[in-house]
């Protein structure tokens, strides 16, 4: 299955948000996936930001929606909850019918938007290496 991993990421520590999602796409390549990782996604060549600037929080949601409507899945990390694009992200992936997986569900399926979330298989191991790397 190719899976679209999604989480917070606007202003958090860049070096740890980009372990937190390689530790996830390790984890679903591991158990037979294929992960979508927005952290190594490229902009959209002749995006228009400035060159010497960050590339804007709606043209990072572009290049990586472009991504996730290819995927028959999204991961929806820890925390996810907080993050408006995360939200935004579940959203079309409710819409289009992805399966999705909440790595952060610690107490079983709950419901959003009338779908339920199922912690993904295997999620216990994530987050012991997500500890262990901490
Ligand atoms: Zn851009």
């Amino acid at each position: 299955m190719k899976v679209y991993i999604s989480g917070p990421i606007s202003g958090l520590d860049r070096r740890l948000v980009e372990k937190r999602f390689q530790l996830a796409a390790d984890w679903l390549e591991r158990i037979g996936h294929i992960a979508v990782n927005p952290m190594t996604i490229e902009p959209i060549p002749g995006c228009g930001c400035p060159p010497e600037a960050l590339h804007t929080w709606a043209c990072c949601l572009r290049k990586d929606i472009r991504q996730l409507v290819t995927c028959d899945a999204i991961y929806l990390l820890p925390n996810w909850h907080g993050s408006r694009g995360a939200r935004l992200e579940l959203h079309n992936a409710l819409e289009l019918g992805l399966e999705m997986f909440d790595a952060g569900a610690r107490t079983g399926p709950r419901a959003v938007n009338g779908r339920t979330l199922e912690p993904a298989v295997g999620v216990a191991d994530y987050i012991l290496e997500e500890r262990q790397a901490a």
